[in-house]
């Protein structure tokens, strides 16, 4: 991989990155095509990285299917794939970056380490691509926001392009782990996107943020459909909590829920 980035380098071709854990679908797909758009060469990498699973369930059943992932990138102007083995974890080396604890709320806090190993896999993984831009999808908020801060820090030279969430027509945010989910479970989980629409509706119409977290809590996860983990609205510049809508920055309502077994989250743009 490293010597084809130094010959894309030398014929002065530009690199677009998007780094993805694999069993790929349309969510990635927009992410690939927006690079092709924008760069000669764009490569993807599949690494499904241990060190970001904090749950070794989730880990081991998280889905894999080379041969479809291979024909997805031929079809969205994929050039290369990097791939590598399992043992690439041993290349990973603990990456200094002052979060300021931006890593510890929201998904930091329920899943302890997970941004500490995106981080050093995606250090990792620019080191070696070299990208001239790299793609994130606005479906992980908070993983963009980190890795916005440690480009600033870390990799100046690389733009990150942040992508809208790709949904099913049921609302349900694309997911690789939507694969581990039955037909009602599939169900069930759109309550989630549901909710977060009725958000930006109640937010339209001047309800309080502790109203709207109330509301929702109450009208998609007071059954047993959904485990609900977290529902937060919090700002987007800072991803701390708010209490009320009274400065005008831009808020995004953040929820992680259970459907049985399959961790799902989503956010939503709620005033912008
Ligand atoms: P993953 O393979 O889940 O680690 O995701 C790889 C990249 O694809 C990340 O930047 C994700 O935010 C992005 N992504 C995943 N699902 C979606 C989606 N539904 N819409 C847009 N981007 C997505």
């Amino acid at each position: 991989m490293e010597a084809l980035v130094a010959q894309y380098k030398l014929a002065h071709k530009s690199v677009g990155f998007v780094p993805t854990m694999g069993y790929l679908h349309e969510g990635h797909a927009s992410l690939l095509r927006q690079s092709a758009l924008e760069n000669d060469v764009t490569v993807c990498s599949i690494f499904v990285n241990p060190t970001q699973f904090n749950n070794p369930e989730d880990f081991l059943l998280y889905p894999k299917d080379e041969v479809n992932d291979v024909l997805l990138l031929k079809k969205n102007g994929c050039l290369v794939l990097f791939a590598p083995e399992d043992d690439f974890v041993n290349e990973i080396v603990e990456v200094s970056l002052d979060l300021k604890g931006v890593d510890k709320v929201l998904e930091g806090e329920f899943r302890p380490g997970h941004f500490r190993g995106m981080v050093n896999i995606v250090s990792l993984l620019f080191q070696i691509v070299r990208p001239n831009k790299a793609y994130f999808g606005q479906k992980d908020f908070q993983q963009l926001f980190i890795v916005q801060k440690l480009v600033a820090q870390n990799f100046p030279e690389i733009g990150i392009v942040a992508s809208p969430t790709i949904r099913e027509e049921s609302g349900l945010a694309m997911s690789s782990r939507n694969a581990r989910l039955s037909a009602v479970q599939r169900e069930q989980a759109t309550k989630i996107a549901k909710a977060l629409h009725l958000a930006k509706s109640l937010a339209k119409e001047k309800r309080s943020v502790s109203a709207i977290k109330e509301e929702l809590r109450f009208k998609f996860f007071n059954n047993d459909d959904l485990r609900l983990e977290y529902l937060e609205i919090v700002d987007a510049q800072t991803l701390l909590p708010l209490t009320d809508f009274s400065f005008p920055s831009r808020s995004v309502v953040c929820v992680a829920a259970y459907a049985g077994k399959v961790r799902l989250i989503d956010n939503m743009s709620i005033n912008s």
